[in-house]
């Protein structure tokens, strides 16, 4: 990453990042020298749990975790020499699509986005803002094993229509792009930020190339570190989270690198979110919740590192239906 210095902050307090100025919004995705910060939160965990801190992922250019992906996805089909000309094509639950949207505009090209039931609208309306084509996808559309391939089932078949000639496929299922992002960015900021005492990783599983691509990083510098997996349940309300008693396992995990998995429930995973932004002001979106409701009831090795993938703004209109009268939720 190419980022100009300027003169040191007035106040000696400024990091190097503030005090930088950027030529392009690319230059602003994160590396080991330009990391996400790692967060403590402190009045959500029990007092005797071990220290706790949060990966701000929405603080990426592009607003989550998935810009990391992204930027790796588009480099690895432009290595391959397929974007020569074609359309992008990509199933997503929105994050991956947003920042696949920008790169794209930024390149471009155009991006198609399959889009699996039970996406907040506002990140539909963020795709078209960016100027993608957003082709809503039903879990009954698709005549699939598991109702929740839809998406990436429409994908694939777009991606292999028109004899392979129109579109471009990322596939972050399956592309060992997706796992490589993490190994080589979000894994060795977690390893530096925390002097290398990181004891326990947790996050979700969704593509779970965030979970394969840290997780074998951090198990290669320190093979005790343990690394827990938060799946919701069947029917769930949490975007970005796949449940595997209703989609198939992504082929990019790696399960011999999950030492536990913790099951959430909707309800704990949106209260939690609702604590985190009222006693942490980190307005987080559901995925967090459920993450830090798992992390929070871990006792073993600190400190544990949780991965905060997006933000809450683009959930609005999921959390203003959990509101009641009196502003409280109604969980
Ligand atoms: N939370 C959110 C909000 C996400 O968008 C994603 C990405 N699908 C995840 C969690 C899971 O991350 P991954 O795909 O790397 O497993």
């Amino acid at each position: 990453m190419t980022a100009t210095s300027t003169a040191p902050s007035a106040t000696g307090l400024g990091s190097d990042r503030a005090v930088r100025r950027f030529e392009d919004v690319r230059e602003l995705l994160p590396d080991a020298e330009n990391p996400t910060p790692l967060v403590r939160v402190r009045r959500v965990v029990p007092p005797s749990a071990p220290p706790l801190y949060l990966k701000l992922e929405w603080l990426n250019p592009f607003g989550s975790i998935k810009d990391r992906t992204a930027a790796y996805l588009l480099a690895d089909l432009e290595e391959r020499g397929l974007l020569d000309g074609r359309e992008l094509v990509e199933p997503s639950s929105g994050n991956t699509a947003i920042a696949l949207a920008a790169l794209a505009a930024l390149a471009g090209t155009r991006l198609t986005v399959t889009i699996p039931d039970g996406v907040p609208e506002e990140k539909q309306i963020l795709l078209r803002m960016l100027g993608a084509e957003v082709w809503p996808t039903p879990d009954d559309l698709c005549p699939v094993d598991n109702p929740k391939d839809g998406a990436i089932a429409l994908a694939r078949s777009l991606a292999a229509s028109e004899g392979g000639r129109r579109y471009a496929m990322p596939d972050q299922y399956a592309n060992p792009a997706n796992v490589r992002a993490h190994y080589e960015t979000t894994g060795p900021e977690i390893w530096r930020q925390t002097g290398g005492e990181v004891g326990t990783f947790v996050a979700g599983y969704g593509t779970c190339g965030t979970i394969t691509g840290v997780a074998r990083f951090l198990k290669e510098q320190d093979p005790s570190i343990r690394v827990v997996a938060v799946e919701p349940q069947p029917g769930h309300r949490l975007p970005g989270l796949k449940s595997f008693a209703e989609a198939s396992v992504p082929e990019i995990l790696d399960e011999g690198l999950i030492d536990d998995v913790v099951r959430v429930d909707d309800g704990p995973a949106y209260e939690m979110t609702t604590r985190l932004f009222r006693e942490e002001g980190l307005m987080v979106g559901p995925s967090t919740g459920a993450i830090v409701h798992a992390a929070a009831g871990l006792d073993g090795r600190g400190p544990v590192v949780g991965v905060s993938p997006d933000g809450g703004t683009k959930y609005a209109s999921y959390f203003a239906g959990l509101l009641g009268d009196e502003g409280l939720p109604t969980l």
